[in-house]
């Protein structure tokens, strides 16, 4: 436990740039692969405590990787820093905190690489909300190498698992013929009705599915004027679910309700797949009960709520596929009503209680780092579990 003591000091040595870098991402909110000012902040803060960055990792302009410790290290453990805010709410997910907090992780530990004979990095995520830049990651190799991925979300309760449903993204176009629609509507072909008749047949299609089944979408286009039949129209869809076959079953059944509706109107459709398919989370449970053990060690308790319910996406999914990962979240305020994705939240994250929460984020993951890196049993126990599964 002296070593983690010294960590938690550390963490607390650099506590007042910490919050100040996460108080400065909170108020100059980015959009999703739009993070230019985050990534240049926080790549700064990392090279100016001598880690190795390289900037536009795995060929997205604000990703970056970079690192600290031995050269042939016993053990690489990455903590995962994300930036990205939500449109018109600003840092209403917290990503503020995750960044400074893993970013916190890195500085405390890096003065004990050379005795632990680790490395470390902080690998720099745009865009969780929009797009998963996780993913185009993932295929870049930037986790092949990494023994643990590790990143805190802040939410309205300390948890160590929850599940997240795969995704995929989908966008159909359909295209029919423009008419008088009082003198001549028999001339016409009514691309809207074939958008309506697509959210019709997926309504029916939606009472016969499983619990853990999601498709929603909006339309985006939907004609120019009453007197004219609309020619083009246009919406969007998110279908997921908790495994990936089943995914890829209802994604086909969804197609079969857009293609549908074109027949039934006699407009054509183009579908195209959006952004790339997010995975479910894959738990890695000896390491989330090393990061529960350390929660508990700073008089913390876990509140874990059903593994698999209320779930939404991440890219953290894709990642927890090809390296063992947790994402556990930490309480941000001592409210349960007050959920991410809220004004509520994002003012919280930006405020004292996001300052709290980021710090004892960043002394979790270091002290979990530690174990894994001061422990081989440890992380052979971690890498089995994540082989079996
Ligand atoms: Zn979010
Ligand atoms: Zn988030």
């Amino acid at each position: 436990m002296a070593f983690k003591d010294e960590i938690v000091k550390a963490v607390d040595r650099v506590a007042d740039e910490l919050v100040a870098t996460s108080r400065f991402l909170h108020q100059h909110p980015e959009l999703a692969y739009e993070e230019r000012e985050a990534a240049q902040r926080l790549t700064a803060l990392l090279k100016g405590r001598g880690f190795e960055v390289i900037e536009g990792a795995g060929g997205l302009p604000t990703a970056f990787l970079a690192r600290a410790g031995v050269e042939r290290p016993s053990a690489t453990i990455a903590f995962l820093a994300e930036y990205d805010a939500l449109p018109s709410l600003g840092h209403a997910c917290g990503h503020n905190l995750i960044a400074a907090g893993s970013i916190g992780a890195a500085l405390a530990i890096q003065p004990f690489l050379t005795t632990l004979g680790g490395q470390v990095q902080v690998i720099g995520c745009p865009a969780e909300e929009k797009g998963g830049g996780k993913i185009a990651l993932v295929k870049a190799g930037l986790f092949a190498g990494i023994d643990a991925a590790l990143l805190v979300h802040p939410s309205n309760r300390n948890e160590l698992f929850k599940c997240a449903l795969a995704m995929r993204a989908l966008r159909v176009e359909f295209f029919g013929k423009s008419s008088h629609a009082a003198a001549s509507p028999h001339l016409g072909i009514n691309a809207l009705d074939a958008v309506l008749l697509s959210f019709t047949n997926l309504n029916a299609l939606r009472q016969q599915l499983r619990d853990d089944a999601r498709i929603h979408g909006v339309i985006t286009d939907g004609g120019r004027a009453p007197n004219i039949i609309p020619d083009y129209a246009a919406a969007r869809f998110y279908i997921r679910a908790l495994n990936l076959d089943y995914l890829h079953d209802l994604h086909r059944r969804v197609v079969a309700c857009l293609e549908a509706a074109a027949q039934a109107t006699g407009a054509r459709a183009a579908m195209d797949d959006e952004g790339e398919e997010y995975h479910p989370m894959k738990f890695n449970r000896a390491l989330g009960h090393l990061f529960q053990a350390n929660l508990e060690a700073l008089g913390e308790r876990v509140d874990q709520t059903p593994e698999d319910q209320d779930l939404g996406s991440t890219d953290v999914g894709n990642v927890s596929q090809v390296v063992p990962t947790i994402q556990p979240t930490l309480a941000l305020t001592d409210r349960p009503e007050v959920v991410c994705h809220t004004a509520a939240f994002a003012e919280a994250a930006g405020g004292p209680a996001g300052d709290r929460t980021l710090l004892l984020a960043a002394k979790m993951l270091a002290m979990t780092a530690l174990d894994l890196f001061a422990d081989p049993a440890r992380l052979r126990q971690v890498q089995e579990e994540f082989h079996r599964t």
